[in-house]
């Protein structure tokens, strides 16, 4: 069966120096849960959306859908670590358009105080919370059995993680930049699809890998466009991958459950032709494209199945490297978060439009 569906956010940036530069109007209203767009050319078609969280994020702290990087972590980051604890795998994406905040939402800026995103947040606390685990000596209990997390010496070892990088269908590890190559993508038999020769690190905090991330970073596939200095074309998945022992005292047996927690930083969802593209970039915005296109598919088909109770079929996870890789994180034995970055600028109606449908269809 699929996972329950999935938890929607929309976070709506400050404006930058170039929309205040055109003297944009603000075209987003926040209030609890509902979030509408004003269409500029036509005041009274406005459209409200609901959403799990509407964040607010360019006025004062006292506004009441104001959320800045703590509270968006404390909302959807702990509760999806919390799943992947329970041994569910466990994915959170940002969507939207070049320079609407996904980056922002996933990495932010770990190097200033309070501005780490949900990566480096989530991470440092899968290591503080299996640090507690081990502490604690949990005994965990279920309906039917009493299971006691195994701690077999305080060096249980640290999470793995992986950082890639997919552009136009191809892998590409970023924790090994060296590594231009076009990695292949296999399918285990119980684990489901993997990279195969992907870098794993087994790392005890943020700051052990940060040096690593961001020249991963620097070396994500950007490209100029007509819309932003520098667009990102790719789509980067970080994993985090731990496994939890645990010994049924009635039986005496011990079982496994790995957990993989993605978050993955999709490519930006502009369509080819605001941007103005030509030749290999807009055949990079066809394959953007269609794996954002397939995600969504795979997240409705999802979500359908969900209400309407029936086994997964026919769900299109091959159609892009993307899915195919998430396959296991988002249906299945999974719980999937979404926060979709909006600009609050009139002149982005367009995108800012579709990325709320995108983000609705997923609900
Ligand atoms: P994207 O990854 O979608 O291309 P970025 O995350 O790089 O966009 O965001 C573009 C700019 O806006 C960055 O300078 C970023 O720091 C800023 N920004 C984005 N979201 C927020 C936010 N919620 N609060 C403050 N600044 C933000």
């Amino acid at each position: 069966m699929s996972g329950a569906s999935v938890k929607v956010a929309v976070r709506v940036r400050p404006f930058n120096s170039r929309e205040m530069g055109k003297d944009s109007k603000c075209i987003i209203q926040m209030s609890g849960n509902t979030t509408t767009i004003l269409n500029p050319k036509q005041p009274k078609e406005n459209k409200s959306f609901n959403f799990d969280y509407s964040y607010w994020s360019h006025t004062s702290p006292e506004d009441i859908n104001f959320a800045g990087q703590q509270q968006v972590y404390k909302d959807i980051g702990e509760e999806m670590l919390l799943h992947a604890f329970e041994g569910y795998n466990v994915c959170i994406f940002a969507y939207g358009q070049t320079g609407s905040g996904k980056s922002y939402t996933m990495m932010g800026k770990p190097d200033l105080k309070n501005q780490e995103g949900i990566i480096p947040l989530g991470y440092n606390n899968v290591v503080q919370h299996i640090g507690w685990l081990i502490n604690q000596y949990v005994t965990l209990r279920d309906l039917s059995c009493v299971l006691t997390l195994l701690c077999p010496s305080p060096s249980l070892s640290p999470p793995q993680v992986s950082y890639m990088e997919i552009y136009c269908e191809r892998v590409r590890d970023l924790l090994n930049p060296k590594n231009k190559g076009n990695l292949r993508v296999r399918e285990h038999p119980l684990m489901g699809p993997y990279v195969e020769d992907l870098s794993k690190l087994a790392v005890t905090s943020y700051n052990d890998i940060q040096d690593l991330m961001d020249s991963g970073n620097k070396a994500r596939t950007v490209a100029a466009t007509n819309m932003n200095e520098t667009s990102s074309r790719s789509h980067a998945v970080f994993n985090i991958i731990f496994t939890q022992k645990r010994l049924d005292t009635e039986t005496d047996n011990t079982s496994e459950k790995v957990s993989k927690i993605s978050l993955v930083d999709l490519a930006g969802s502009e369509r080819a032709d605001s941007t103005g593209a030509k030749g290999t970039r807009l055949k990079e915005g066809a394959n953007i494209n269609k794996s954002l296109t397939t995600l969504g598919k795979v997240i409705s088909a999802l979500a359908e199945n969900k209400k309407k109770k029936k086994v997964e079929s026919h769900i299109p996870y091959r159609d892009s490297v993307l899915t195919w890789l998430l396959r296991e994180n988002l249906g299945g034995n999974s719980r999937t978060a979404m926060v979709a970055a909006l600009s609050p600028a009139d002149i982005n109606y367009d995108e800012t439009l579709s990325t709320l449908r995108y983000a609705d269809r997923a609900k």
